[in-house]
């Protein structure tokens, strides 16, 4: 069983509005032992929208601090941070990065060329294919210019946000760049992220099993978990359905980080 989330918001994240009193007390009821808290961190977000995706350092690390005093005896709780990752930027998240002690840092791409696929705007400058396909080549462009974060997250995010059904895009429609992209970060000892908040909106984590699968075909073994949880009731989310896709995909371990540092644990 996954006893772990390493992927969760709370309302320091500028997208939430759950305690991280509330997401502990959650996690230890969900029978967690372990969570990363990975706050969103997303430099130059544009300022067209309405969240800008940064916080404080200082009052995070108070914060997780607090809250270990609290339910440290009930579930280990790490420091983390989910970045948003852009091409330019990565001297100053190099910068930022050495600064405080992260037991983990993801690495997601949210922006494409500058606009949130989230919002309908995106999808209109290019066929449905075409926008898809930009959004691995941008997770590639960054990851090539930045790669100094411990797992990969939520590869195939934008077909969250597909105008029509994500189920008629597979691994094959993409192959050569999200090849690409499995090489690089198995060459680079990153880790791939293995994200349940897609079976809310797709049915089918991000990435999807093709991509897994690929992934343990091309030598992958370096996975995390988490849940993207923003509110209580999505931690752990749907990890028993995911504890059988990845065993039919081959996997027996995933890595909790600790120190940047990889734990491997069991799936079953
Ligand atoms: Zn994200
Ligand atoms: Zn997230």
């Amino acid at each position: 069983m996954i006893k772990t989330d390493c992927h969760m918001h709370t309302s320091i994240s500028s997208d939430s509005d759950t305690p991280m009193d509330e997401m502990a007390r959650a996690s230890i009821d969900a029978g967690l032992d372990t969570i990363t808290f990975t706050e969103h961190m997303d430099w130059e977000f544009p300022e067209i929208y309405d969240l800008n995706f940064r916080f404080e350092p200082d009052e995070y690390f108070a914060e997780t601090d607090r809250a270990r005093k609290i339910y440290g005896g009930k579930i280990t709780i790490l420091n983390g941070i989910e970045l948003g990752l852009k091409y330019d930027l990565k001297t100053s998240y190099d910068c930022f990065l050495d600064k405080y002690g992260w037991d983990f840092v993801i690495g997601s791409t949210h922006l494409v060329d500058g606009i949130d696929p989230y919002y309908s705007d995106y999808w209109c400058k290019a066929s449905e294919y075409d926008c898809i396909k930009r959004y691995f080549e941008c997770v590639y462009e960054n990851i090539k210019s930045f790669n100094n974060f411990d797992s990969l997250g939520h590869l195939d995010y934008i077909l969250r946000y597909t105008p029509t059904r994500p189920s008629v895009y597979s691994y094959n429609d993409f192959k050569e760049i999200i090849d690409s992209i499995l090489r690089f970060i198995i060459k680079k000892d990153i880790a791939l992220e293995i994200n349940t908040s897609g079976y809310k909106s797709i049915g089918q984590p991000n990435p999807s099993r093709s991509i897994i699968e690929r992934y343990v075909n091309l030598g992958g073994k370096l996975i995390t978990i988490g849940s993207d949880a923003h509110s209580a009731e999505y931690v752990g989310y749907k990890y028993d359905e995911l504890s059988k896709l990845l065993r039919a995909a081959g996997l027996k371990e995933y890595a909790v980080f600790k120190n940047r540092t990889p734990i491997m644990r069991r799936i079953f």
